[in-house]
């Protein structure tokens, strides 16, 4: 099992409502979505190195998959998750209420309560195989980590404002 790592928040990310960012805070990502201007350039860094080492594409599943407002983050959960309770299914509570994962959907995380709504997660396209193993080996030092075990392609940006050096030299070439 890898380590829950704990995020360190970017200054600017204190006391922000989660999926009220306003637009200052997010920068488009390629090839589509939004993040934080942090783990933007983190996640620039880290793509450019897949390219590099021939791990193509690296891109998020979809623009959802990035920085989600929370009127995203709710219209997603509610396509998932419902009142009436499913035996065994995975649960969430939201509102002080619990809901159940209908079968078939991956889980999700209750509107306002994601990394999404901060801006510092991607969900990265199928992050199994060969990119999996990859990803294990080079997120770290990005600046990047996991937060379960169970949701491989979920990597968060925990360096807050400490960019890594392998980011900072990206960003000298690019920036
Ligand atoms: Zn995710």
């Amino acid at each position: 099992m890898l380590p829950v790592q704990r995020i360190t928040l970017p200054a600017d990310l204190r006391g922000v409502t989660p999926g009220e960012l306003t637009p200052q805070l997010l920068r488009a990502v390629k090839p589509y979505g939004w993040l934080h201007h942090l783990a933007a350039d983190a996640y620039h860094a880290l793509r450019a190195q897949a390219f590099m080492d021939d791990v193509k594409p690296f891109k998020p599943t979809s623009a959802g998959d990035t920085y989600r407002s929370l009127a995203m983050q709710r219209a997603g959960f509610l396509a998932r998750y419902q009142k009436q309770p499913i035996a065994g299914a995975s649960t969430r509570t939201w509102n002080g209420e619990v809901w159940y994962l209908q079968k078939g959907y991956a889980p999700m995380a209750a509107p306002g309560s994601s990394n999404h709504n901060l801006g510092i997660a991607v969900d990265i396209w199928t992050a199994s195989g060969k990119r999996l193993e990859w990803m294990l080996e080079n997120c770290k030092r990005f600046g990047w980590s996991w937060e379960i075990q169970s949701e491989p392609w979920h990597i968060r940006y925990v360096a807050g404002d400490e960019v890594p050096p392998a980011v900072k030299r990206w960003k000298e070439a690019n920036g």
